[in-house]
């Protein structure tokens, strides 16, 4: 059995850094003068190892996605965070090409864990992956992204955004993953997960294949006991796992006078088979009030009070993806698809994101045709208004 415990201190990582726990070939640990001027500073980073890939993460990682500010990602490296999570498709390949130029200028490539994802192209009606993914558009599109990255390798490289248990062991995909692995530039595989999250995990621990697992998972998720098992059993078989979607929406709630972003992630660390999480962070005051949580992760009375105003807060705001309301829609609209697009445009405030997903679902699902619905039947258990914001989206699109 792996064990997370103890969390390393940034003290004791540096020492035993020091004494050369190299991984893989490939050192993602400092080098001497490195680790000194890591020593005068006085920020608490915390590190846990990321399954059998024997990477040391910092508990509080950086998923890059909807960054823009490169002065962001090095204050974040200079801080101590070591792992940056991007993908190809995020700021249609901008995002790589920003990480990539901040890594280059900070120095240091072999001291951090570099994450890209390539998502094959799939119907996402039927949650399957289409003939054009094969081995060479897959082997393609990451190269075209290392050469944003202006690496040589990357840490790890996930297949973005399996959809479904068939969707794992994509034979084109794995043939793809294994050259890339031989050839030195990718060091681990692994897959992103949004939705289905036990079901796919459990088929995921099926064969000896993927090192690493990242998933949605946070403390408002219906599913979140199925999906904390499915995780500890990943763990046993030494996959690392690495948590995303940990602030559920990350919706604007000061003006209720509640500031619930640390406890959330809290609330997800304190599972200790996590490795770690990869909060989106956009400015500096989430860098810093999410670095925070690496000094002190317990969830004290005062951040379960937060839990419970975001919480009630978020009834009616957050989609589960749990995909009952799509039944009861008239046209099937792939109603989960148009909540995330809402999500992106009133939670994170990223319209160009919002619009790229409407054009992806456009061609099966197309939101136009609610105007010939004399009434939305469109029922969401969990309370969200789906007429409301399918006109919004309607509005978004116009
Ligand atoms: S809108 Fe409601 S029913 Fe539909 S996927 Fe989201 S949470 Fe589930
Ligand atoms: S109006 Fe409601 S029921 Fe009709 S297509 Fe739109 S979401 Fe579905």
């Amino acid at each position: 059995m792996m064990s997370n415990e103890p969390y390393y201190t940034r003290r004791e990582f540096i020492k035993t850094s020091a004494r050369g726990l190299a991984v893989g070939g490939v050192s993602p640990f400092l080098n001497q003068s490195s680790l000194v001027s890591l020593l005068k500073k006085k920020d608490v980073v915390t590190y846990r190892t990321l399954g059998r890939t024997g990477l040391k993460v910092t508990m509080v990682s950086f998923g890059v996605m909807r960054a823009d500010n490169p002065g962001l990602i090095s204050k974040a490296i200079r801080m101590g965070i070591n792992h940056f999570d991007t993908a190809n498709a995020y700021q249609k390949g901008n995002n790589e090409k920003m990480l990539g130029e901040v890594v280059k200028k900070e120095g240091g490539r072999d001291r951090l864990i570099i994450a890209t994802k390539v998502a094959p192209p799939r119907d996402k009606k039927t949650a399957q992956f289409t003939a054009d993914a094969t081995k060479d558009n897959f082997i393609r599109k990451f190269e075209e992204g290392l050469k944003r990255l202006q690496m040589d390798y990357v840490d790890i490289l996930y297949v973005h955004n399996i959809m479904s248990p068939q969707m794992v062991f994509h034979e084109p995909t794995l043939k793809a993953l294994t050259q890339l692995k031989k050839e030195g530039k990718v060091r681990f595989a692994g897959i992103s997960v949004h939705q289905k999250e036990e079901e796919i995990i459990r088929e995921t621990l099926k064969r000896d294949f993927y090192d690493v697992i990242l998933t949605a998972y946070n403390f408002k998720k219906k599913n979140r006991e199925a999906v904390r098992k499915s995780i500890a059993s990943a763990f046993q078989k030494g996959i690392g796992i690495v948590a995303m979607k940990t602030q559920v929406g990350g919706y604007d709630v000061s003006s209720l006078g509640i500031s619930p972003f640390q406890a959330c992630l809290k609330w997800v660390l304190n599972d200790s088979h996590v490795a770690c999480a990869i909060p989106g962070i956009t400015n500096f005051n989430q860098l810093d009030e999410n670095f925070a949580v690496m000094k002190q992760c317990a969830l004290s009375q005062k951040d379960m009070k937060q839990l419970s105003y975001y919480s009630n807060f978020l009834n009616g705001h957050y989609c589960q993806g749990c995909q009952e309301c799509v039944e009861s829609c008239l046209q099937h609209l792939d109603i989960p698809e148009y909540m995330r697009s809402y999500m992106y445009h009133v939670g994170y405030k990223d319209n160009d994101l919002a619009l790229g997903l409407l054009r992806e679902i456009a061609h099966y699902s197309p939101a136009n045709v609610c105007g010939s619905c004399e009434s939305c039947v469109a029922r969401c258990p969990n309370g969200i208004d789906i007429k409301r914001r399918m006109d919004k989206l309607r509005l978004l699109q116009a």
